[in-house]
């Protein structure tokens, strides 16, 4: 990422792409101990935050990818109590899950609380229900934090991550998603950020066959807009352990949403022929 006569970039050189944003202020610039944090006020997307140089989200549209990394999982399982939001440093996913009333506990775990202190004072918005009883916020690696977890224990897991680069590199591996497979209750169901088919298929590929492998019956990459990010899209990879993917709940009336409706759930599991083709064949 490079600020440029205002403009910020994100550069995707393999796929010879790049995204600009025009901004206006720098707000934080910090090496914390995992990766380069900054966030900047932009002209027409609110506050903006980068972890090394890739784009996390903007104030006016990350309630797009906060809402489906939360509400597809919790909508699926019958009965979601105890959810793991593993990564998710800002805050958001964490903000989304705790509207749904039967959620009796959720641990997040971000390996860098800089993330979050950073969230608090530029998105004052997704940290606001942090101090819900309910939540357990932890700051240390997610992949260690797994690998201890106690079997069969969460009902939900949300890997809520940056790119497979830097400290995500694990979050990505079959190891993390076998110990996620074993946290799981028997109906657990995961959800992880899986990235772009435009840009990334052959990681879907890699991520799919590793939530096979690693025992999880059924998968399905449902893809929405991720309007910041180079490629305009992203996936998120919901897999259960055991049980159906497509018997949703309908939405309680009182979580009101901006993107999320349960008509649209249903829609995304019918995976666009393209993304069928590739992960089909795992
Ligand atoms: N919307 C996002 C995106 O652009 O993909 C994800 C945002 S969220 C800020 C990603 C979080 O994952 C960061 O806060 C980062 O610190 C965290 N993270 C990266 N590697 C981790 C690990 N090994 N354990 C726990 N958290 C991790």
């Amino acid at each position: 990422m490079s600020a440029n006569n205002g403009w910020v970039y994100e550069t995707v050189e393999e796929m010879g792409a790049r995204f600009g944003i025009r901004v206006t202020e720098k707000l934080l610039d910090e090496q914390t101990p995992y990766q380069h944090l900054e966030v900047w006020r932009t002209e027409h997307w609110g506050n903006l935050m980068l972890l090394d140089g890739v784009i996390m989200l903007s104030s006016l549209e990350n309630f797009v990818y906060h809402e489906m990394m939360s509400h597809p999982a919790l909508q699926t399982h019958a009965a979601p109590r105890n959810v793991v939001i593993i990564g998710g440093g800002d805050c958001g996913t964490l903000t989304e899950v705790l509207r749904h009333r039967e959620v009796e506990s959720v641990v997040q775990i971000d390996i860098d609380q800089a993330v979050t202190r950073a969230a608090e004072r530029f998105f004052p918005e997704l940290t606001a229900r942090n101090d819900d009883p309910r939540v357990d916020l932890r700051f240390e690696d997610g992949v260690a934090w797994m690998r201890n977890a106690p079997a069969e224990s969460a009902d939900v897991i949300i890997v809520d991550s940056t790119d497979p680069i830097g400290p995500g590199t694990g979050l990505f591996g079959p190891d993390f998603l076998a110990d996620c497979h074993r946290v799981l209750r028997a109906d657990g169901i995961m959800v992880g950020q899986s990235e772009s088919p435009f840009y990334h298929m052959p990681l879907m590929v890699d991520y799919h066959r590793a939530m096979k492998d690693a025992g999880f019956a059924e998968r399905r990459s449902l893809l929405f807009p991720q309007p910041v990010y180079p490629g305009g899209s992203i996936t998120g990879t919901l897999a259960r352990k055991s049980g159906r993917l497509d018997e949703i709940r309908p939405l309680a009336d009182e979580i009101e949403t901006r993107y999320y409706s349960a008509a649209l759930h249903r829609g995304l599991l019918d995976t666009p022929c393209f993304m069928r083709e590739a992960l089909d064949a795992v």
